[in-house]
């Protein structure tokens, strides 16, 4: 006799809400480890981090996207597009509220107003989570808050969770789930993340180089990020990054005179990598020779090339 197979599912999904409601908090709880970067701070994340969640029969792919808001400039003008492109490719829109906010303001409506009409023209399925109701002390106090929820959001069901207590986690999971469609994993079971920040670090250390050599860059120059760990501790990112060249007569260009070229490469590609991920940044450069990599689709690819 056979057991009922229960299909797979795999899909995306998008994590909506303001700033500093705990998305990043959350998305690691899910997964298990720290991926994007978490700070009492509004507006860490601002580079769209995913995080991927697979166990038996399901693999959730989230975003974790940048705080949603208005305001001028070119880079939250940026921050908000990436937010709402993330929107398109998701399955399921997990929209993220602060409880505890809420219940101070005695309403949602403040945190939803610019997500609101977005969620609900994207026709996808919605899940909305009250989170940090660890810190709303009297639970009698989340009942209108609720229900609040409930009528601004008619098709969403509404999960209260304490994303730092890991407190009904599980059902959200399930819940992101039963959304999912079917289908197989979208990404190797020990991938937790895409790690778009990593290219965008390489990208960072292939300008400089460019800025350093001038005319003078041979062509088939490319890095490639190696090493990338995060010191909760200490806050420090330790990076090591390659250079790949194609020829063994260009290493003495890029590398200079008791290696000043390099040198001055990893500096201004520490300070730039530093901002982009508000965090102290250890840069270390090596200088690999690899002859024919640009005609290479798997290493092309490795690069962060897309073909
Ligand atoms: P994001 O901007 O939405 O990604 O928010 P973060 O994940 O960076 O969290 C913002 C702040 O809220 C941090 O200080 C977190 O520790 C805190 N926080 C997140 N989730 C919870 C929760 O469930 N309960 C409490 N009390 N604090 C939380
Ligand atoms: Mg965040």
């Amino acid at each position: 006799e056979h057991a009922a197979a229960t299909p797979h599912r795999a899909g995306m999904a998008a994590l909506i809400g303001p700033p500093n409601v705990g998305k990043s908090t959350l998305l690691n709880a899910i997964i298990g480890e720290k991926l994007a970067i978490v700070t009492p701070k509004p507006q860490t994340t601002r580079t769209q981090i995913t995080g991927i969640h697979t166990v038996p029969g399901l693999q959730i792919v989230f975003f974790d996207t940048p705080g949603i808001h208005q305001r001028r400039g070119r880079l939250n003008k940026a921050l908000l597009q990436a937010a709402w492109q993330s929107l398109h490719e998701a399955d399921v829109a997990v929209a993220c509220l602060d409880a505890a906010k809420a219940q101070k303001a005695g309403s949602v409506a403040a945190q939803v107003a610019n997500i609101k009409g977005p969620l609900l023209a994207s026709g996808l399925p919605l899940l909305v989570v009250l989170n940090k109701v660890d810190q709303v002390k009297d639970k009698g106090l989340l009942l209108p808050l609720l229900q609040e929820a409930a009528e601004l959001f008619p098709e969403a069901e509404i999960i209260p969770v304490s994303a730092l207590r890991k407190d009904n986690l599980d059902r959200l999971v399930a819940r992101i789930a039963a959304a999912l469609p079917e289908s197989e994993p979208l990404f190797p079971d020990d991938q937790i993340s895409t790690a778009q920040v990593r290219f965008l670090a390489a990208e960072i250390v292939r300008e400089k180089l460019f800025l350093q050599l001038r005319q003078e860059v041979p062509y088939g120059v490319a890095v490639d990020i190696e090493q990338w760990e995060e010191d909760p501790e200490t806050g420090f990112t330790r990076i090591s990054a390659v250079i790949y060249l194609t020829r063994e007569a260009h290493k003495g260009m890029v590398i200079g005179k008791q290696g000043q070229t390099l040198k001055q490469i990893g500096v201004l590609a520490r300070e730039e990598i530093q901002e982009l991920l508000e965090a102290k940044v250890h840069l270390e450069l090596f200088v690999k020779v690899k002859e024919d990599w640009t005609e290479n689709p798997a290493m092309l690819r490795e690069l962060g090339y897309q073909l």
